[in-house]
Formats: C-alpha cells, sequence, structure tokens
C-alpha cells in the first residue's frame, strides 16, 4: 500500500495555529501509514500560483517552522515550476468541453448576484456564457475584453465521497457555481492546479479544514474529468478560539509566538494532535505514541476548541518531561544534571529554569528576620553537618532540638537560603548551593 500526504501553504503569510494543525495531521497520517508497513510520504507543496502575494520570506519560514516543529517532509514541490503541467491539463479539459471561456465582469457578476439573493434564490453562475455565439465571443475579443475560464460542472449525478471525518458525502452540482479556474490575464486560481498536483504527486490522502468541502466537490469532478481516480478525502472541523468563534488572534499566532512565550514544540503537538478528536489531549512527548494513537474516526464534527490556558498546562507537563540532554544547550551556564533535575519540577516553561538557577548562584534577597526566627537559624548554624544529605541531617536535628515542625520548620530556612517563599526541593537545592555559601547565607540572615 502507498500512502501520500500532503500540506499545502499558500507562502503569503506565516503559518498560524490552524496550518500547524493541518501540517501535523498530515504528517501523523503519512507516519501512522508509514508505521503499519505501507510506502508513505508526507510532502510540502507550496502554493505560490499568486506570483504577486507569494514571498520567498514566507516560503523559508514554513520550511524552518516544520522544522522546529520537527514536522519534516519527505519531499517538496512549487506550484510555480509546474505551470506546464496545468496548461497542459486546462489544454485536454478544454478540448474535452469541459472548461469554458466567460467574459462577465465582476460588477455584472456582482448584479447577477444581487438579483438572484434578492428573488430567494442561491446566488450560482447562471452559465450565461455557454449561451453566447461564436460571433459574440469574437465580439468581445475585438472590444479587447480577454476571457477567464470556468470549470464546467456535470450535473448529470450528484458528487459523492466517502469522507474520513465527516462520513458520506453526497452534493447536488447544480448547486454549485462552476468554478472559475482561471483569471483572465492567464493567472491560475486554487482549484485546478491543486487538483492537477494531487494526481501527478500520486496524493492518496487530502486531509484539510472543512471550508474546502465544496472546493473538494468541484475538484471531485476534476480529477474524474482528467481520467484520474480522486485521492480519499477527510475534512477536519475547524479551529476556534476558547470564546467559540474563528478568531483573528488564531490566525496569528504562529510558531515565534509560541517560541517567545516558552511553549516547546513538543507541547503545540501533543495538543494540536488531540484537540477536537475524543482522545483526551495528554502530554504526551514520544511522537510514536501520537502516531500510533493517530486516528481519524476519533474527529469530531464539533469544532477544535483551543484554549491557551491548556497550551500552559501541557507544556509544563512537558517541560517536567524532559531529559538533561534535551535541554542542556538551552540552560543557564553552569547548570549540570543535578541543577536540572532540582529545578525542573518547579518549571511552566524552560526559561524559568535561569531565574531559579539564581538561587544557587546567588545572590539571594536579604529577609529581615525577627529576633526570634534569627535565634531559630543560629541554632542551624550551628546544627549544620555537611553529609551526604545535609538538608535532612538538618532538619531533621531542628525539629528534634527546637520542636518545629511543617512550615516554622521550613519556612524560615528556606527563606534565609533562597531569599524566597517557595522554590525548588531544599534538598536537593543544598548541595548545589554548597556547604561555605550555605553557612554564609545562615549566617547574613542572623546578621
Ligand atoms: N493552498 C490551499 C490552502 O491553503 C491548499 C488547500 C488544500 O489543502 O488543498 O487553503
Amino acid at each position: 500500500m502507498t500512502t501520500i500526504t500532503r500540506f499545502a501553504p499558500s507562502p503569503t503569510g506565516r503559518l498560524h495555529v490552524g496550518n500547524i494543525r493541518t501540517a501535523l495531521h498530515n504528517w501523523l497520517l503519512a507516519a501512522k501509514a508509514g508505521a503499519r508497513g505501507d510506502d508513505a510520504r508526507f510532502m510540502l507543496r507550496i502554493d505560490d500560483t499568486d506570483q504577486e502575494r507569494s514571498k520567498e520570506e514566507y516560503v523559508e519560514a514554513t520550511r524552518a517552522d516544520l522544522a522546529w516543529l520537527g514536522i519534516v517532509p519527505d519531499g517538496e514541490e512549487r506550484q510555480s515550476e509546474r505551470f506546464h503541467l496545468y496548461d497542459a491539463a486546462f489544454d485536454k479539459l478544454r478540448e474535452a468541453g469541459r472548461v469554458y471561456p466567460c467574459y462577465e465582469t465582476a460588477q455584472e457578476l456582482e448584479l447577477k448576484r444581487k438579483i438572484q439573493l434578492g428573488r430567494g434564490k442561491p446566488p450560482i453562475y447562471d452559465r450565461g456564457a455557454l449561451e453566447m455565439t461564436d460571433a459574440e465571443r469574437v465580439g468581445k475579443e475585438a472590444e479587447g475584453v480577454q476571457p477567464h475560464w470556468r470549470f464546467k460542472l456535470d450535473h448529470s449525478a450528484p458528487i459523492t465521497w466517502d469522507d474520513g471525518v465527516r462520513g458520506p458525502q453526497k452534493f447536488d452540482a447544480s448547486l454549485i457555481s462552476d468554478p472559475v479556474i482561471r483569471r483572465a490575464n492567464g493567472s491560475w486560481l486554487y482549484m485546478l492546479p491543486s487538483a492537477v498536483d494531487d494526481v501527478e504527486m500520486g496524493i492518496t490522502d487530502v486531509l484539510r479544514g472543512e471550508d474546502h468541502v465544496s472546493n473538494t466537490a468541484a475538484q471531485v469532478q476534476m480529477f474524474e474529468a482528467m481520467g484520474a481516480t480522486p485521492p480519499r478525502f477527510a475534512h477536519e472541523a475547524l479551529l476556534v478560539g476558547t470564546e467559540g468563534k474563528l478568531s483573528k488572534r488564531l490566525g496569528s499566532l504562529g510558531c515565534d509566538s509560541f517560541r517567545e512565550r516558552g511553549i516547546e514544540p513538543e507541547a503545540i503537538v501533543a495538543m494540536l494532535a488531540r484537540l477536537g478528536t475524543s482522545q483526551p489531549v495528554e502530554p504526551i512527548a514520544e511522537r510514536d505514541v501520537l502516531v500510533e494513537t493517530f486516528d481519524l474516526s476519533t474527529f469530531g464534527r464539533a469544532p477544535a476548541r483551543f484554549d491557551d490556558a491548556e497550551l500552559d498546562r501541557v507544556n509544563a507537563a512537558i517541560v517536567h518531561q524532559l531529559s538533561y540532554a534535551d535541554v542542556k544547550h538551552r540552560l543557564p551556564e553552569g547548570m549540570g544534571e543535578d541543577g536540572w533535575h532540582a529545578v525542573r519540577p518547579n518549571l511552566a516553561h524552560l526559561g524559568e529554569a535561569a531565574d531559579w538557577w539564581k538561587l544557587v548562584t546567588g545572590p539571594v534577597d536579604a529577609r529581615d528576620f525577627d529576633a526570634e526566627t534569627k535565634a531559630f537559624l543560629t541554632e542551624a548554624l550551628a546544627a549544620l553537618e555537611w553529609d551526604d544529605n545535609p538538608w535532612h541531617t538538618l532538619t531533621a536535628a531542628l525539629k528534634e532540638s527546637t520542636g518545629r515542625k511543617g512550615k516554622q520548620l521550613f519556612q524560615p530556612l528556606r527563606q534565609a537560603l533562597t531569599g524566597m517563599d517557595h522554590g525548588p526541593d531544599m534538598g536537593e537545592l543544598l548541595p548545589l548551593i554548597g556547604e561555605s555559601e550555605v553557612k554564609l547565607r545562615l549566617e547574613q540572615a542572623v546578621g
């Protein structure tokens, strides 16, 4: 079996969280097929037919974002290098009578729409151009009007496919406008090039947002008109913000903002892999597990809600799993494996490791202790013994000699030694701070 999926962004902007999700799901679909023994590939297709709006910097940013997320394509194609394929397909479809020239201006089309809507009818293109005589066409061109081109849908039978998420789909082609596939200046709209590439690249599975469902209906007929079997289609529900709407903010939320916020790529991946499915979002850092459990049949029809607070929770839980080897190049200077293990449980994101590390390297904020606490800390100074587990030894001795316990016992020590009311486990911090510095801090505390 062969499974080839693709992610097809238009390089007219940075990837946002919705695109990232589509890319990830296509990657997961291929990876799962690969794990099953299929000849599987995940392709990146750059949809850059719009040469004015497409920018090289966005192509590069897309590659970099995917690399950061660990979503590695097995190949890349660019539509701007494939115009000859679209021309050839266009010519064939035209010969077969499936593509026809239209001369209406945008204003004329808008007027037709308004009239239809005013009559309570759906605004479907009336195929006026098909009624034109050759002489009328020649006349238009003599006036200097260049035609744009539509794909002629076949109205004779319903369009059907079995959608991987939505189940069996059925569309009446007469309720869809013949799509414009090429502009008067010869440039391409998305529809035909995409179908041509899906055939030519051997794409077996098209997984994309449900905003493409009506495109799919038209494209199914394009595949058939080109003599190709349509790929399997699956349309996932869209991603919305916590307020339940497609938000502007989500549209601008991308890898840069995640990185700045200290979100690990594995956290986004873990969250987006499961969001909108019946499987729980869990802080799963192992890709293999996400691949194994990825299952289109668990995808729901309701919009998937993207919640920042949930991402923060997943991120913290992912950070708590990272090994020293994973992160050592990102840790503050001098922080070794023991240091990492001491601070790791306290981190919401990796950047905080530097803050906690300052408790070890000092200086710590001085506190103004009352006389009673100073007396207690003086006793601590005397009781300090630097063995295998100095914190345990010290607190056990003080508990015995002073009768203090719980917060009363631990809090003044923590405050004197770290300047903080809370923080990493003191038993792990003490050896990192070191004997002489611990003594010094206690001495400073008692003044
Ligand atoms: N470039 C199209 C888009 O970003 C691709 C859609 C598709 O997956 O076919 O919407």
